[in-house]
């Protein structure tokens, strides 16, 4: 297991940025060391363990960009028409190939190799047969076009995955080029999950009237499954100090990571807190972000404890904020930090500098074919339709006091977030 130390999260000032809070997770968390070896196609959504080199060049053998007709550059002249005549059919694939001979043309197809001596490609849609059989080129094509050389997109013995690359499918093709069968990945992150709260009910029991089915815990979950993380569904958890801070103790044995949700505002009937007091060390932080209230930071037997408010979206964004750096710092993934693609706001929002808001929002193209972001029309932390019926969150930075329409903003698509 990962093993903190208790002041590693340590922190004295009255409001932590979001981008402290990043920082300090980055440089506070040790990754785990453990490494499986997976089949390719099970290695999606992995963090790469090892650089892969590549064991051969990309492409391994020089070959024609186009169907066409292979010639040596030196037969044609520049600025005249060219008429040649065409000897063999090289298609791809093809194993055994003859040398082209001077002042021949090769029919050749896409992918197929390129016959020693000739370096040029001929298109079969800029040339045409004359009677006799000869291809007639046009002039004007430049030595070496249509040509792809061997290992002009990778060289033999060049890094083609870094470790700690979080892989996807395109990261599996480049795998798969070199003629890999298994990667050797980072074992996938323990998370022990649990909701806090006697307002809660679980999806498919009886529900009490003045109850909620819990929401939280299985969009935290579905979140870590897309980090990759592997869960331990420890289920609801009533306002009971004794059983819980039993419960957080067993548990931090046994992962990487435990996460909860509810039960962190200060003042209230506060258990988690209670119980990571009684048991480990607690830090609150109170994070600059808006929603997002209070995150509980807190280390149990060198097991990080992150506790999210129980606001639906307060929940999400700040498992965005906070869970997500630490997770992949656990795994040893390179940072991926956020980027907010600029749109313009076309709506009016009033907000407190020195603190960071996330605005749900919708995307439109505009008349002028630029994206626009639409904010939702209600504003409260517990609206689950908030999250649903928009396509991402507009960010707006500690410095702003106002946004008005046409005012260029940063989006982040919820698809960029996990
Ligand atoms: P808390 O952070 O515990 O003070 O909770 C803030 C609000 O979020 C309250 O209205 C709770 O009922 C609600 N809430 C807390 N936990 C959950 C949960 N797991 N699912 C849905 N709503 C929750
Ligand atoms: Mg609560």
């Amino acid at each position: 297991m990962a093993q903190l130390s208790d002041d590693c999260f340590a922190f004295g000032g009255p409001m932590m940025s979001v981008d402290d809070a990043v920082g300090l997770i980055a440089t506070s968390v040790s990754a785990v060391t453990d490494t499986e070896t997976v089949l390719l196609l099970d290695s999606d959504g992995r963090v790469l363990a090892r650089n892969v080199t590549a064991p051969l060049p990309l492409p391994p053998f020089t070959n024609s960009a186009v169907d066409g007709y292979a010639v040596r550059s030196e037969d044609i002249t520049k600025t005249t028409e060219n008429i040649l005549p065409v000897v063999g059919r090289i298609q791809a694939g093809a194993a055994a190939y003859e040398p082209l001979k001077a002042g021949h043309a090769a029919r050749i197809f896409t992918g197929a190799p390129i016959p020693p001596g000739a370096d040029t490609v001929f298109m079969q849609e800029d040339v045409r047969i004359d009677p006799s059989g000869k291809v007639v080129l046009p002039p004007g094509l430049r030595p070496g076009a249509n040509v792809r050389p061997a290992g002009e997109d990778i060289p033999q013995g060049e890094i083609g995955l870094r470790a700690g690359q979080r892989l996807s499918p395109q990261h599996v093709a480049l795998a798969a080029a070199f003629g890999l069968t298994r990667l050797k990945v980072v074992r996938r992150i323990r998370v022990a999950v649990f909701s806090t709260g006697n307002e809660l009910a679980a999806p498919g029991e009886a529900r009490a009237g003045a109850q909620l089915f819990d929401s939280n815990r299985f969009m935290l979950m579905a979140m870590l499954r897309r980090l990759g993380c592997e869960i331990t569904d420890l289920g609801i958890v009533r306002d009971d100090l004794t059983s819980l801070a039993g419960g957080l103790k067993k548990v931090a044995g046994e992962c990487d990571l435990i996460l909860t949700t509810g039960g962190v505002s200060t003042g209230e009937e506060d258990h988690v807190k209670a119980a990571v007091e009684r048991i480990g060390t607690l830090v609150m932080w109170r994070m600059a972000i808006k929603p997002g209230r209070p995150v509980a930071m807190g280390i149990i037997g060198g097991t990080p404890l992150i506790g999210l408010p129980g606001n639906p979206v307060a929940s999400f964004v700040t498992f965005v904020h906070v869970v997500r750096p630490t997770v992949l710092a656990l795994s040893g993934a390179l940072p991926e930090p956020l980027m907010p693609m600029p749109v313009r706001a076309a709506f009016t929002y009033k907000k407190k500098p020195g603190r960071r808001e996330y605005v749900r929002a919708s995307l439109r193209k505009a008349d002028d074919g630029k994206l626009e972001a639409i904010k939702f029309p209600r504003e409260g932390a517990g609206l689950l339709s908030s999250l649903v019926e928009t396509d991402g969150l507009v960010e707006l930075g500690e410095t702003i006091s106002r946004v008005e329409p046409g005012q260029g903003v940063g989006f982040l698509p919820y698809a960029s977030l996990l």
